[in-house]
């Protein structure tokens, strides 16, 4: 029989013995009776400064013998893993995915293998071209509004950490993923690991294979096409018009990601169901690793077995860390002239010195829906300004924040950046929420009071969702099935994709 076993305790540095050993004595049974099928989550217990950290693994082990389970700690039969079913289907004209990011590359890879040949418009580049141009504007900040770090194939999260934590639920879709990207040469563990991350460097080789098996598969890929407007008769959606040209069709996955701000005024220009949402805006905050992994491990900090240590802070809900990136480095991130913001990214080894994590204040919803987009602009603007209007990151030292550092930064790991008064930047309500928090906040990691400030995080999340109904399509406009992060429904790459592939079920009548 196959059997679950819970909260197995391994030390790190554990060997698959190791793991057999720890699931035989649990049953008290030879190791020779216990085979191992799958790690089902694997985390890191690092809760006891002074004990050495802990590996808890769940996992799933095929026995030669019938056990007494009654007898047994935290076990139970395992039922079987069945993947996503996806059944051939037929469509009256090829469904259209706009967007090459998480959720539009998965979307497409689910209608490809349903076998109606999806056609995938995308207004970057293909990923390793789109390095170039990224690569270029970090070096002299000369912006290509389509192809950028916000913008190309991989979309928004490609020059990124590569998390792939989700608090989703929809474990059958999150397998599928998690499934995929391993097919497509990620790492096994990310199937298991409860803080699994892909890193910028794999995350460029997977797109591409990814691209690939769509291709395979039937589909159609697109690039330096720009999606700009849409055709419609009796509200249901007759075509897009893309480069200039009509393509028509009637279901349509609109998967352009929150940075699209101008598809977000097309939409209420042309009165398709838009509602503001809570978001959030903040400053990105950069300090020794070190100091994050003596905090977390403390003495055990240096063992080799132990992945750069994250943190995650939240205060009394005024102010909440987002997308910390271990061992990584502090990017200048921008999709129109005259406007930047900051983000973080990490390698998969994230062996970087330097740690960077968001310090955001979320924000209510405003009254009208694209006025949160206008309020990021102003700010994003301002911060271009500041950053001495070529694309260099503001920046400052967290004693000096919100005015212009005193002194040289102690560190940084951004290569565009310039000394920065905050108070020019960030609404007057924002930075006294944050230089209250964050010095509060970072207090619970000794010796990060000499952290570095960028700014400004403005693109955690929309600040409007298009309204769409049970079946995925936009309340106003029948055939556009508004998915990922733009849509206002998801967050993340992993979250993305799990809507990206609701999208395409939907479309194909198998939600
Ligand atoms: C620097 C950075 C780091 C991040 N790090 C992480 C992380 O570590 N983990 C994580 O889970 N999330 C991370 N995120 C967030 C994550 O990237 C997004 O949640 C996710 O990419 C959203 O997926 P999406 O497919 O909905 O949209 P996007 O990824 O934004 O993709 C949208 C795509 O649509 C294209 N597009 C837009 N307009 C048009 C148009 N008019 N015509 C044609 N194409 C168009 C864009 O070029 C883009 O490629 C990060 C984001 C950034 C910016």
């Amino acid at each position: 029989m196959n059997l679950i076993i819970r909260e197995l305790v391994l030390k790190p540095g554990y060997t698959r013995d190791d793991l057999l050993h720890a699931a035989a004595k649990r049953l008290r049974c030879p190791k020779k009776s216990v085979t191992l099928t799958r790690i089902l989550r694997r985390s890191l217990d690092a809760r006891a400064i002074r004990s050495a950290p802990t590996f808890i693994i769940n996992a799933e082990f095929a026995l030669d013998f019938n056990p007494n389970l009654a007898k047994i700690k935290k076990c139970e039969p395992a039922l079987e893993h069945t993947p996503l079913a996806i059944t051939p289907a037929t469509l009256t004209h090829r469904p259209v995915v706009i967007g090459a990011g998480p959720a539009g590359l998965f979307a497409a890879l689910i209608l490809a293998q349903a076998g109606v040949r999806p056609i995938l418009i995308e207004q970057g580049k293909k990923v390793d071209e789109r390095a170039k141009d990224v690569g270029a504007f970090w070096g002299n900040g000369k912006l290509d509004p389509h192809s950028n770090v916000l913008c190309g194939e991989g979309g928004a999260g490609t020059f990124s950490d590569g998390k792939l934590t989700s608090r989703s639920k929809d474990h059958l879709r999150k397998d599928y993923v998690l499934e995929t990207f391993v097919e497509c040469g990620a790492k096994e563990s990310i199937l298991y690991d409860a803080e699994a991350h892909l890193g910028s460097d794999k995350l460029a080789l997977i797109i591409p294979t990814l691209r690939d098996k769509i291709i395979a598969l039937g589909g159609e890929f697109h690039f330096s096409s720009c999606f700009s407007d849409f055709t419609t008769d009796s509200a249901k959606l007759t075509g897009i018009t893309v480069n200039g040209e009509n393509i028509p069709t009637d279901n349509c996955i609109l998967a352009t990601g929150h940075s699209a701000r101008k598809i977000y005024r097309l939409l209420h220009k042309k009165n398709v169901n838009l509602e503001a949402k809570g978001f959030a805006v903040g400053v990105r905050v950069e300090l020794p690793q070190s100091i994050v992994n003596h905090a977390r491990l403390g003495q055990f900090a240096d063992n080799p077995h132990l992945e750069a240590a994250s943190f995650r802070l939240t205060s009394q809900g005024d102010c909440h860390t987002f997308c910390m990136c271990p061992g990584g480095r502090v990017i200048v991130c921008a999709d129109s002239e005259g406007e930047l913001c900051t983000n973080g990214m990490s390698l998969s080894s994230r062996a970087g010195e330097l740690a960077n994590a968001a310090f955001l204040i979320p924000l209510p919803p405003f009254t009208d829906p694209v006025s949160g987009l206008d309020y990021l602009a102003q700010i994003e603007h301002a911060a271009f300004i500041a950053g001495g209007s070529d694309y260099s990151l503001p920046a400052t030292t967290l004693a000096d924040f919100p005015n212009t550092p005193a002194d040289q930064l102690p560190f940084h790991s951004a290569n565009r950046f310039r000394p920065a008064d905050f108070t020019k930047i960030l609404p007057e309500d924002i930075c006294n929420a944050l230089t209250t928090n964050i010095k509060a906040m970072l207090n619970k990691l000794p010796g990060a009071s000499d952290a570095v400030i960028y700014g400004a995080e403005t693109r955690s999340t929309a600040p409007l969702k298009i309204v769409r109904d049970e079946s995925m399509q936009s309340v106003s406009l029948t055939g556009l099935y508004p998915a990922g992060e733009g849509a206002g429904y998801a967050g993340g790459i992993i979250s993305s994709a799990i809507d990206g592939i609701k999208a395409a079920q939907a479309v194909l009548g198998q939600l």
